[in-house]
């Protein structure tokens, strides 16, 4: 290691001046924009009307926006992130020498935060924006918890009410998950509930179903439209969603290039995109408008393949059909994915704007299959000192990848990856891989056929 190299800080900070004021919207610079959501009825393009019965005035209006590149962050919100902003960006020196690989490997940490993930970004923007449309409350839905547990914080910051629609299974599992919310004064009701039309629908179709994140997305939504005062919020897959985790991305840029580093490789998990979006979005703008040039890599469970077995479509957002229609990567909404051990990348579909990105060609896509995920997890782990989530260890994986491929080669790649929350209520996870009996499910062509031959048909 190089005297210079070693002038890198295992932790890169920025001083308080140095954090982004403004998000990032990248589709302004987006050649081919990503399609608009449709009506499911009329199939014509929703207006912001039509948005605002169901999501707060001022996210309508991000989500409908493709010119404006940048919006300035309220002081409330810079606020709020103060408390646990900015994210460090780490360089792996542990692991690189672990591993004795010539990559230089970095990550972007967004589990120091209780809800132990990337979502508080959004959750108090969106709480922010409710607020000050002088809202009651809103209504979601949350898989594994992580987005459900960040709306819930919050909402007890700004004195918003919060309805929780959490997948069954996940209800089950992660009783713990479930009173972090009740201690942030959420309501958690388990989906596909009696409380709901379509979640008494979804029941009778599906007796004993554990749930999917499209249900309870559903759910949420009916609450939502149905009584004073809420509006829906979704802790992913929008648009909106990827504006506000910008923050990731720019703070990691703004950091790399106070020690002018440039990655090579940028990796991120994908659920619904929102953090991989956020990651990517000052470097795919650099990309887009020929400043540079980064190799990007979406990482997803074999269980759950959006981007590399799904197909680029209008499709509905959540399972009851209640949503507007997006294009994007899905697997067809009532794709109802294995019940795998990475719940907050059980989504059918993919954000529109990563969408178009991966369909023009910016970025690549790889899935991994979910023991492989947890041995880079444990890997990480034991040199590293955090605990990852094992959505984030999908990323960790195929930069261990990456790093070991330059091994061979002896290229001294530079490697980002987003790490984006810690793993302490997966811990039945890891027990089952521990005990050797966690097996990788990945659907045949015939369950993918299925799911893709539920998709609307849409003439544009
Ligand atoms: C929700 C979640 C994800 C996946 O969501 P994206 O919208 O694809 O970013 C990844 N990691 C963690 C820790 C999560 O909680």
């Amino acid at each position: 290691m190089s005297a210079i190299e070693k002038k890198i800080p295992y932790k890169i900070y920025l001083e308080e001046s140095e954090m982004p004021k403004a998000w990032y919207n990248l589709r302004a610079d987006m050649k081919n924009k990503p399609s608009p959501l449709l009506n499911a009825e009329t199939k014509q393009p929703m207006t912001a009307e039509e948005l605002g019965v169901v999501f707060c005035e001022e996210l309508v209006k991000q989500e409908l926006d493709d010119v404006n590149a940048y919006y300035p962050i309220p002081q409330e919100i810079l606020d709020f992130y103060r408390m646990y902003r900015p994210a460090p960006l780490v360089r792996a020196y542990c692991l690189e020498e672990k591993l004795q690989t010539p990559a230089k490997i970095y990550y972007k940490f967004e589990g120091n935060n209780t809800s132990g993930s990337h979502k508080l970004n959004s959750a108090i923007a969106q709480a922010y924006y409710a607020k000050n449309q002088g809202l009651t409350g809103v209504t979601t839905e949350t898989g594994a918890g992580q987005w459900g547990t960040a709306l819930s914080m919050a909402c007890a910051y700004l004195g918003l009410d919060c309805k929780v629609y959490m997948v069954k299974v996940s209800y089950e599992q992660k009783p713990h998950r479930r009173e972090v919310m009740r201690t942030y004064g959420a309501s958690v009701t388990p989906s596909p509930s009696t409380e709901t039309e379509v979640g008494r629908k979804i029941l009778e179709a599906h007796p004993g179903t554990g749930g999917s994140l499209g249900c309870a997305i559903s759910e949420a939504v009916e609450k939502a439209t149905s009584m004073e005062g809420y509006r829906y919020v979704l802790g992913s897959v929008l648009n909106q969603v990827m504006l506000h985790q910008s923050i990731i991305g720019l703070e990691t840029k703004a950091a790399m290039d106070k020690y002018g580093i440039k990655p090579d490789i940028i990796i991120g998990c994908a659920g619904g995109g929102s953090n991989l979006g956020g990651l990517i979005a000052p470097f795919m703008g650099e990309k887009i408008r020929g400043e540079a040039d980064y190799r990007i890599i979406a990482v997803e469970p074999a269980s759950c393949p959006s981007f590399t077995r799904g197909k680029y479509a209008y499709d509905y957002c959540d399972t009851g059909m209640v949503c507007p229609l997006a294009k994007m990567y899905t697997l067809g909404s009532n794709f109802i994915p294995a019940p795998t051990h990475a719940g907050g990348l059980r989504y059918h579909g993919m954000n529109p704007t990563l969408s178009q990105l991966y369909a023009d060609g910016l970025m690549e896509a790889t899935t991994v299959a979910q023991t492989e995920v947890f041995a880079a997890a444990e890997q990480f782990a034991r040199v590293e000192g955090i605990l990852p989530a094992p959505e984030s260890s999908h990323a960790i994986k195929v930069a261990i990848d990456e790093a070991m491929k330059c091994k061979e080669t002896g290229e001294e790649k530079t490697i980002l990856f987003g790490l984006t929350g810690t793993g302490y209520f997966d811990m039945m996870s890891y027990e089952k891989f521990h005990n050797g009996v966690m097996t990788d499910y990945v659907p045949s062509d015939e369950e993918i056929a299925k799911g893709l031959a539920g998709l609307p048909a849409v003439e544009l």
